[in-house]
């Protein structure tokens, strides 16, 4: 699977990312050499809006984003590397770490989520690192979305 490193300068892109199960990680230094070493050194696709960086000798693969809205910057991604995002992987890493998240029991989450959201969501998942909770609900249809627009035979 496609593993990222991104920039500042498309730090809304991260979450996302995630959201669809990508292992991405932040470089909060500057975009400039270190930052494609790193790529290059950790395997992963460098991600940036600093279109200077594109002129640069590189081993790795980089992709300058055009877009600045997240919607159109995660279509971007997907078409240009070819990605067939699947709706398994989706919600199996935290959005704040990167880590794996695991199962947890919906009954030990009772105290920890609104009730609304106990009452209408029946799979929960944690973070071993943060703790974490999380639950497909608010991003559901923005990810089917994205999902019908990249995976037309799914259409009926
Ligand atoms: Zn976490």
């Amino acid at each position: 699977m496609t593993k990222f490193l991104a920039d500042s300068t498309v730090g809304k892109l991260v979450k996302w990312l995630r959201i669809m199960g990508y292992d991405t990680v932040v470089h909060t230094g500057a975009a400039d050499r270190v930052l494609l070493d790193r790529g290059v050194r950790e395997d992963r696709v460098v991600l940036s809006r600093k279109k200077e960086l594109a002129g640069r000798q590189f081993r790795g693969i980089l992709l300058v984003i055009d877009s600045d809205r997240v919607s159109e910057q995660i279509d971007e991604i997907i078409q240009r590397l070819r990605l067939t995002p699947r709706q398994e992987d989706f919600f199996t890493r935290c959005l704040s770490c990167n880590d794996l998240l695991g199962p947890v029991c919906r009954e030990n989450v009772k105290d920890r989520v609104p009730p609304y959201v106990f009452k209408t969501q029946h799979v929960f998942v944690q973070c071993s690192r943060c703790g974490s909770i999380f639950w497909p609900g608010t991003h559901q249809e923005r990810m089917t979305a994205i999902l019908n627009r990249h995976n037309p035979t799914d259409r009926p």
